[in-house]
């Protein structure tokens, strides 16, 4: 039988229609892009306190050099407690900030007043690569504030496709009532239901895809960290929501904080 037929005879849509406005895609389609959009990503593995020899850690105090400074909110003032600090030439190959060749102490600073939303968008969070320098851990007075520290001490390596959240519509029109097939999978970046931190992958959103665009260059974001509410940080983002530190690949200083809740 002619080749063309037959396809044509199985998915004529798809092929007439492809790329075009109102195209509905179908299902193949859907698991063949999901499959080609898989990330890696790490689960950290951690161990309570804070190390002085391993930068890496939830919570705790910032290391800083002569010259850097605590951050305060911008929007109430307050001194923000460190929420994460990784040492991004010390991280598995091919992650964000590493695979850029960025070497440096990425810092993410949140406010915890509880008037203040911990957004970078306010400035009521700060997320900063500082160079590579000599610097120590700093300690706590009565003005900081800090958070129980975990230091990550190794990585579990995963890797994850996108959901159908993240299709561009553009591409065509999921099918009517489209849900993923594995919805009820209990991967291992979900326990109890609920999202885990995480470095890399395809960020777990609460509510919908919601990527901050780049400053400089206009693409959107793509993220570096998930945060989970108290999973390793002991803090919670609104209503036990997870938190999201994206970024800008072409220009990887560009972060950007936000969260989601339910
Ligand atoms: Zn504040
Ligand atoms: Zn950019």
């Amino acid at each position: 039988m002619w080749g063309w037929l037959k396809r044509w005879a199985e998915k004529p849509a798809a092929v007439a229609e492809k790329g075009k406005p109102g195209h509905v895609v179908s299902r193949a389609d859907i698991l063949a892009w999901r499959e080609a959009a898989r990330r890696p990503l790490w689960l950290p593995l951690t161990q309570a306190g804070q190390s002085d020899t391993n930068p890496n850690r939830f919570g705790g105090t910032p290391s800083l050099a002569a010259g850097e400074t605590w951050p305060c909110c911008q929007t109430c003032g307050a001194v923000m407690p460190l929420f994460l600090q990784l040492d991004t030439g010390s991280l598995p190959t091919g992650a964000p900030l590493a695979k850029e060749g960025s070497a440096g102490l990425l810092q993410l600073f949140g406010c915890r007043q509880k008037s203040c939303l911990a957004f970078t968008q306010d400035g009521s969070a700060l997320a900063r690569v500082l160079p590579v320098a000599p610097r120590y851990p700093t300690y706590s007075t009565v003005r900081t504030a800090v958070l129980a520290p975990n230091t990550i001490t190794g990585w579990q390596a995963e890797t994850q496709e996108p959901t159908s959240d993240e299709w561009d519509e553009a591409n065509g029109q999921l099918p009517p009532d489209f849900t993923d097939d594995d919805d009820a999978v209990d991967y291992p970046w979900f326990r109890n239901g609920r999202s885990r931190d995480k470095l890399g992958g395809w960020p777990d959103w609460v509510q919908f895809p919601e990527y901050s665009t780049c400053r400089v260059c206009e693409r959107p974001h793509t993220l570096v960290f998930q945060l989970e509410s108290e999973e390793n940080l002991d803090f919670v983002f609104g209503d036990v929501g997870t938190a999201y530190l994206t970024y800008c690949a072409q220009h990887p200083d560009e972060l950007t904080f936000s969260w989601q809740c339910s």
